[in-house]
């Protein structure tokens, strides 16, 4: 398989070239020149498979020319082995055709584990076969560092550092990222905000000698492979579900549009989704655009969902290249209007052909606790904040009553727990494999908000081996 840019100015890439390189050389994402089908009876197929495999037969076709049939299976058995529920993905009945996906027992309880934990795996594998290393620098608020940390530690070629602001994490989220005492796992708690955090980063990628230098990397949800990776349990939910005889809606609580875009990638792929409902907090700027056609960024404000309060959804680029039938100068035209001015007008076939597909709900952090609290009355179940936007916005939207849906769920509500007692007045429990989490050793070194220093810091731990 081969990857075209989204602004269609970079070398159309190998898969593996993909997975290093991460964003476009002309500022673009990369997507697979042309999209495989599974055909009705290829999905029936799928049946009665694991996750794992269903994963190896789902990605096979992207990889194809960089990763043998064994190495793939072997990758996606070790990458999802280590989860906490036999299902991997498991589905639960919350309504009569209403259904949540649990996309919450991986090692560090968010779905961002199900593409990380792969995606590590193949960073690895690619490197070995190349004989490289590289150095990852990160910068989290929260989720998105502990899921790098654990699927980077012990990885043989592969170093990892991640930046938190000090102090403005909760409890759990450093100590997931800081009781990883791996020799190839750094943390560093950075006295500023995740701006500043994020800033220091940037500097780093922005100097090329000190990028060579090193072999700098990221994992951020940009990355091809992620977006491939999360396919999967979009077939998982089908399949189970009756696909390719049944359709079905999805429902997900969205952030940089990473996700959402892998329901969509499944739907080109054959699978028969009918329409994808997004599902935002007060940063709603996705919820505005599907509304009035309009991408317009507003300041970020914070909430109860954390892990959706963006400014920019970065992954919708891929979903605009695909409106826009594949014309890059097109989008490299919109994504500068919107750098330059904040804002894009989208044009109008482009947006009703996505609006066929999407649509949008927002609920403030009132909305937000309404739904916990109304869930855990009719079924019982507490669900994080995040997961709780994307139930309401199933609820809410859904334009066929009588079909299926699948919201995504998204956190465990142990991650979470302030919130989930504020809404229903119960407190959530670690699950057993992470019970002991505040009893273990820490491990973090500490910084002020200086790229030098920063730059010193990884030279000397990407250095420690002589590499
Ligand atoms: C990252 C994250 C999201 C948003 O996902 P996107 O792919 O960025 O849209 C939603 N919920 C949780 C818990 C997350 O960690």
């Amino acid at each position: 398989m081969k990857y075209v840019s989204t602004r269609g100015k970079a070398p159309v890439l190998d898969f593996d070239d993909v997975l290093l390189a991460g964003l476009a050389r002309d500022g673009g994402l990369y997507l697979p020149e042309s999209w495989p089908v599974f055909s009705a009876a290829e999905i029936r197929a799928m049946r009665g498979l694991s996750y794992a495999e269903l994963a190896a037969r789902i990605m096979r076709p992207f990889v194809e020319g960089c990763l043998n049939d064994a190495d793939l299976a072997r990758l996606c058995a070790e990458s999802y082995g280590g989860f906490t529920h036999p299902a991997v993905a498991p589905l639960r009945q919350i309504g009569h055709n209403q259904w949540v996906m649990e996309l919450f027992h991986g090692p560090t309880l968010a779905f961002k584990d199900y593409a990380l934990q792969l995606v590590g795996r193949l960073f690895d594998h690619v490197l070995k076969k190349k004989n490289q290393r590289v150095t990852i620098v990160g910068a989290t608020s929260g989720d998105t560092g502990s899921a790098a940390i654990e699927a980077c530690r012990d990885r043989a070629a592969v170093d990892i550092v991640i930046l938190h602001p000090r102090g403005r994490v909760s409890e759990v989220q450093r100590r997931q990222m800081t009781t990883v005492l791996s020799s190839n796992v750094r943390n560093l708690a950075v006295d500023g905000t995740f701006d500043d955090c994020q800033d220091l980063v940037k500097a780093l990628f922005n100097d090329a000698a000190f990028r060579d230098e090193i072999n700098l990397s990221a994992v951020n949800s940009i990355n091809w492979a992620r977006v491939m990776a999360q396919i999967v349990y979009y077939f998982a939910a089908g399949v189970a579900l009756g696909a390719p005889d049944v359709p079905m809606s999805f429902s997900v609580p969205t952030g940089n549009f990473g996700n959402v875009f892998a329901g969509y990638a499944a739907r080109l792929m054959g699978l028969p989704v009918d329409r994808l409902i997004v599902g935002s907090n007060a940063n709603d700027i996705l919820t505005r655009f599907f509304e009035g056609g309009v991408m317009k960024t507003e300041g970020v404000v914070p909430s109860l969902s954390p892990s959706m309060d963006i400014q920019v959804s970065s992954n919708f680029e891929r979903l605009m290249y695909l409106a826009l039938n594949g014309d890059g100068a097109a989008v490299d035209r919109l994504m500068g209007e919107f750098r330059g001015h904040g804002a894009m007008v989208m044009p109008q076939g482009a947006w009703s052909s996505m609006r066929d597909v999407f649509e949008a709900y927002r609920f403030d952090d009132e909305a937000t606790l309404a739904a916990m609290r109304s869930l855990k009355r009719s079924t019982g179940e507490s669900l994080d904040p995040h997961s709780a936007i994307g139930v309401a916005a199933a609820l809410k939207g859904h334009s066929r009553k009588d079909a299926t849906v699948v919201a995504l769920a998204t956190a465990h509500p142990a991650k979470f727990p302030d919130a989930v007692e504020r809404a229903t007045g119960i407190r959530p429990g670690l699950p057993a494999h992470m019970a002991d989490l505040f009893q273990r050793a820490e491990r973090m070194d500490s910084m002020a908000n200086d790229v030098d220093a920063l730059k010193s810091y990884v030279r000397a731990f990407a250095g420690r081996t002589g590499a």
